[in-house]
């Protein structure tokens, strides 16, 4: 008669710590591989966004939307905007530019994070979702008087398309460094630094490849730019990566 051999107790332990190694490196490369895949999502919605802006130009003589209601025609003011009012259903001018799908209008990593932390404002925890892309409110003059709505054509842009965004991940946590408007409301407004009362409002977001869990400012933020390209930024960057004319640009 054969006798199966068991293992010894210095074998399974040797196995459960070789598992317990693979798991701690695999971990980490499957959560930078799950948030490469998200940002590749982001990616391929903030290019469906430059995509559609191509096509509504040509309908709209080179006038960009206007940045306050190209996708909700709802007050987007009040209570931090519409995006927390499942009732409200977009309806904007780009709207049925974007296929009307609402899932090109959310980046899958501010769904998790936006799940995982509290934050005030928009940001909070079990928010719903409808959307979290900011237009670069500089293409709609605001800066000046809000009330004109004067909004920019293609062919007054002083810089170079590809250095300037129509659309990206807007912070949506307030921070004591820069953004110090903690919302999301689809506008993205930087201040220049020297403007009075100057620094960051709304800021790119940092969220994508984050390190610390901090959504702040150690990750980088997704954006498409008025050439059609996407590219990944930084907070910092946000006042240059949105404004359309020459003046400033020497102060940065
Ligand atoms: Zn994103």
């Amino acid at each position: 008669m054969t006798r199966k051999r068991a293992f010894t107790l210095v074998e399974l332990l040797v196995v459960m710590a070789i598992i317990a190694v693979l798991i701690s490196v695999l971990l980490p490369a499957m959560t930078v591989a799950r948030e490469h895949a998200r940002s590749l999502v982001c990616k391929t919605n903030l290019k469906a966004y430059g995509q559609s802006l191509t096509i509504y130009l040509q309908d709209n003589e080179g006038r960009y939307p206007n940045p306050r209601d190209y996708l909700y025609t709802t007050s987007w003011a009040g209570e931090y905007g519409p995006w927390r009012f499942p009732e409200h259903e977009p309806s904007g001018c780009l709207w049925p530019y974007l296929g009307e799908q609402a899932d090109a209008c959310k980046c899958p990593t501010f769904e998790v994070l936006a799940n995982a932390y509290y934050s005030g404002g928009t940001a909070r925890k079990g928010a719903i979702l409808r959307y979290t892309y900011s237009m670069n409110a500089y293409l709609g003059h605001i800066w000046e008087d809000p009330d004109k709505g004067y909004i920019l054509k293609e062919t007054e842009l002083e810089r170079s398309p590809a250095t300037i965004c129509s659309w990206a991940d807007e912070a949506a946590w307030q921070s004591a460094d820069f953004a110090f408007v903690g919302i999301n409301d689809t506008l993205l407004v930087a201040q220049h630094k020297c403007w009075p009362g100057g620094g960051y409002a709304d800021v790119f977001a940092s969220y994508h490849f984050t390190k610390s869990k901090n959504p702040y400012r150690d990750g980088v933020g997704n954006a498409v730019f008025l050439d059609g390209h996407v590219g990944e930024v930084i907070p910092e960057e946000t006042f240059e990566k949105t404004w359309p004319l020459r003046k400033y640009m020497n102060e940065m």
